[in-house]
């Protein structure tokens, strides 16, 4: 049996190794390093999977949260509500700009931010949402744009786990999660459903202004060549992650199908045991499973952990202590909340490995082990 990883990147890339290599004997042959043609081409092909207009490509995932709030023009002190359970970069952005990230319960069974908690939390400050389509499932963006729109507030999307998600509307219209809200973030981080080989990230917008404006601050505020009209920053995507993720990206929906498909694996295997809840699927929301999650009732996590790294299958806590708990956001009123989902969730889920590479042989095996420790 192949050694078991979280995310089998050295395999999936010995798949493709011939085009990745040529690809990136390309860029190096161009000498251009920095905004080379491959990087237009592959936010141009981005924009036409996801069907949204613009597509702009920044550093990372959370340059591009970062620069989604710089360009909606938010004030210190305006209030930006998110979930608490979540990768930090989401609600650690706010804050850098002096907003106030005000923390939302999540969904017991879907992971992602509760759109009914949602209302109770907004006040005068209220001026954006930013939804995290959790583990690859999407938020349940038709409410949370119906509240938007009510109280006039801006949505951003943080897309990074859940690119290639289709959520599907009341009347039955499918759109891609990222291009639902004003602004859709993602992350080209090497372990995510589109990952290059180093960072990168890209925002997606179908507001001519935003995207302007997010244009300009990728790039040091600048409309012109030395003319700054806003206060920007540096974020690219360099050239040898465009042209290795446009390679990808035609693999996308194969990857996701696999992803599905050790999912699906998953899923038989643990159905009906009564000490483990198996991956929610929302019946408005396509998963990409870009995590396999278990939410574990009355078993010693570390004890599983523990077990299953002795027997060489690795498992991971996404994530072990949510954002309200964090030093970091002490002095922003994190330890005055009061979020018992969150914090059930934090103690109980436990992630296994799922990527691209999973075969039937060490599927059997990861879920044996599990077992055995449970049973
Ligand atoms: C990965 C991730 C990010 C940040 O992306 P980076 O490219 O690592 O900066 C933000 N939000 C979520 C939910 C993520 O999973």
């Amino acid at each position: 049996m192949r050694p078991i990883q979280m995310v089998d990147l050295r395999q999936q890339y010995e798949h493709i190794r011939s085009e990745i290599d040529l690809a990136i004997r390309e860029v190096l042959d161009s000498c251009a390093f920095i905004n080379g043609k491959p990087v237009q081409e592959f936010a141009k092909h981005l924009s036409d999977y996801l069907s949204c207009q613009y597509t702009i490509p920044c550093a990372n995932g959370t340059d591009a949260l970062q620069i989604a709030l710089m360009a909606l023009g938010l004030q210190p002190g305006d209030e930006v509500i998110t979930p608490s359970f979540t990768f930090i970069a989401t609600t650690e952005v706010i804050a850098l700009l002096r907003l106030k990230p005000v923390f939302v319960e999540v969904d017991p069974k879907t992971f992602c931010i509760d759109a009914d908690e949602i209302e109770k939390a907004i006040t005068e400050k209220t001026k954006a949402i930013i939804p995290v389509h959790l583990y690859g499932q999407s938020a349940e963006m038709e409410a949370i744009m119906e509240i938007a729109r009510k109280h006039n507030l801006f949505v951003i999307e943080d897309n990074a786990q859940a690119i290639g998600c289709d959520y599907t509307f009341s009347n039955g219209v499918r759109q891609k999660t990222g291009t639902i809200g004003h602004i859709g973030c993602t992350s080209f981080f090497p372990s995510k459903n589109l990952g290059g080989y180093g960072d990168g990230g890209a925002l997606f917008t179908n507001d001519e202004e935003l995207a302007r404006r997010i244009k300009m601050i990728v790039n040091h505020g600048q409309k012109e060549r030395y003319y700054h009209e806003i206060v920007g920053c540096n974020s690219r995507l360099d050239t040898l992650q465009a042209a290795i993720l446009d390679i990808k990206l035609k693999k996308l929906d194969d990857y996701i199908a696999a992803r599905k498909k050790a999912a699906d694996y998953y899923n038989t295997a643990f159905a009906g045991n009564k000490k483990i809840n198996t991956p929610y699927t929302a019946p408005y929301t396509d998963h990409v499973f870009h995590q396999y999650t278990l939410i574990l009732e009355d078993v010693n996590r570390s004890g599983l952990n523990k077990y299953l790294a002795e027997h060489q299958v690795p498992s991971m806590i996404y994530y072990p202590v949510p954002a309200h708990r964090q030093n970091m956001f002490a002095s922003f009123g994190g330890g005055g909340y009061h979020l018992p989902v969150t914090d059930r969730l934090s103690e109980r889920v436990i992630s296994l490995p799922i990527h691209t590479e999973l075969d039937e042989e060490q599927l059997s095996y990861i879920t044996r082990k599990v077992l055995e420790y449970i049973n």
